[in-house]
């Protein structure tokens, strides 16, 4: 390559880089601000082993065992009723409940057709993953993060208030009971993990090299094997558990290596390492923030009916559903085709109120409104969507394009700060807000308020992140 070609391709970077600054925040916030979006988001590949590992010392006894011997047939029970949650089925094991004791087995192994190996050993690899990201990520070891749980408790008491401002009793929505459980950070000692495995291992060896060749070629006896190896795990799993119970502890060791968040038996649990770029902790702890509260939020508005005693959540839900549509119709790139669902919205809806919570905390830790601003940039460059195709489909959700630009343009400040007028495309009317739980919607609740007395902390993340240090939490690895 010459000089002057050179010249040409710096000059090329440079003015993508540049890009975002021709985007306009009251068109579309979401590509405004992740137009520039340059998070590294490493893809831990999930183990995916068909055959399970000789563990190391394994010792065959060679002693003939007795299917019924094998494990506790009530934790097979509970173990099976788990991977029917984690697919989303229905049975349950009640078929087997009349049945005498002595045939007990046998009716619970039969039922194994509902489910195929592949999908037993999920387990398996998911423990291997959990080992293999710790001993990577090497995130500092303990039982419940304490800088996690301390801003989790902030969101948590944020939420309480805001729902107290609205009239409504403290724990009318139960928000009270929620915990939280942050993947990879919390219960991540990888010792426990590595007996658990080896545990598995030994069961797995055990149970198929010394079954009676009859019960060797019963039906499901495949399966079988992997529940009894799964129990073992459990089990040791089990012993160093408190805060957590068992049957979450299962699911959240399968959902740990991906990037998800869900609510299971009042527990959250938020994917931290695996969903972000732990280079960019300011993105990475805004994300958390956000997600965090959009679980908080669902008590408010679950999937289902949600009990208000007014007509408040239908309009809730026809408001944000005007809403988004209108930026599904208005936006530069198509939506997948059939995007919108009425029933979806009330996950657009916990986003406009998690939106609206957070950005009451930044208004009181901000000293002027480019703090504001800058927080409020961060967070969506925390949830930019990192994929090829703009607005596809997020099963049982809308695109998330739509509903971050969606919250967004529901946070009744936004039209201030970025002085947007009627007529774009962000622009939202204050009257017109949508109105979750609230009765009346006031610019007072959000604006910065008095700062004279107020010291400047840099912004609401910087002043977190700094919170996290003195707790002694850092992210990325050592
Ligand atoms: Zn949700």
């Amino acid at each position: 390559m010459n000089m002057l070609q050179c010249y040409f391709f710096i000059i090329l970077i440079i003015l993508i880089h540049k890009s975002k600054s021709n985007l306009n925040p009251c068109d579309d916030f979401h590509d405004y601000v992740c137009s520039s979006d340059d998070r590294i988001i490493r893809n831990f590949t999930v183990e995916r082993e068909n055959i399970v590992r000789i563990p190391k010392g394994f010792i065959d006894d060679n002693k003939t065992l007795a299917i019924e011997n094998v494990m506790n047939f009530t934790y097979f029970g509970k173990w099976y009723i788990e991977m029917l949650v984690l697919y989303n089925r229905g049975n349950t094991i009640k078929d087997c409940a009349d049945i005498p004791d002595d045939k007990k087995p046998m009716c619970l192994i039969g039922l194994l057709d509902n489910i195929n190996t592949t999908e037993i050993d999920v387990f398996y690899n998911a423990l291997l993953s959990n080992i293999n990201i710790l001993e990577t990520i090497k995130p500092p070891n303990g039982k419940r993060n304490r800088f996690l749980h301390w801003m989790f408790q902030t969101l948590k008491n944020e939420t309480l208030k805001e729902i107290q401002r609205n009239g409504f009793a403290k724990d009318v929505f139960g928000v009270k009971n929620v915990h939280s459980f942050y993947a990879l950070y919390d219960f991540n000692n990888v010792t426990v993990y590595k007996k658990a495995r080896h545990a598995y291992e030994t069961k797995f060896h055990q149970v198929s090299n010394n079954l009676s060749k009859k019960d060797k070629s019963m039906r499901n006896i495949d399966k079988f094997i992997r529940f009894a190896a799964i129990d073992a795990a459990m089990q040791v799993i089990q012993e160093y558990l408190d805060k957590y119970d068992a049957r979450f502890m299962f699911q959240a060791i399968i959902a740990n290596p991906t990037n998800d968040a869900f609510q299971y038996l009042g527990n959250i649990h938020i994917a931290i390492i695996t969903r972000n770029d732990l280079q960019q902790p300011n993105k990475a702890i805004a994300d958390t923030v956000f997600v965090t509260l959009h679980e908080i939020l669902h008590k408010v508005y679950p999937y289902g009916e949600a009990e208000f005693e007014n007509d408040q959540y239908s309009k809730t839900y026809n408001c944000s559903a005007e809403s988004i549509k209108y930026l599904g119709k208005t936006d530069k790139v198509t939506p997948v085709e059939n995007w919108f669902t009425l029933s979806n919205s009330h996950e657009d809806i916990v986003n406009i109120m998690a939106l609206r919570v957070v950005m009451r905390l930044i208004a009181q830790k901000s000293i002027n409104e480019e703090q504001m601003k800058k927080s409020l940039e961060n967070l969506m460059g925390g949830l930019c969507v990192n994929r090829k195709m703009k607005n596809s489909a997020i099963p049982q959700h809308h695109p998330l394009e739509l509903s971050l630009n969606n919250a967004v343009r529901q946070y009744p400040l936004f039209n201030n700060l970025y002085n947007c007028k009627k007529g774009d495309r962000m622009f939202v009317d204050l009257k017109d807000q949508c109105k979750p739980i609230e009765k009346n919607i006031s610019i007072d609740d959000f604006v910065l308020g008095d700062v004279t007395n107020r010291t400047d902390v840099g912004g609401f993340f910087e002043d977190l992140l700094r919170t996290a240090k003195n707790m002694g939490f850092y992210f990325g690895e050592l």
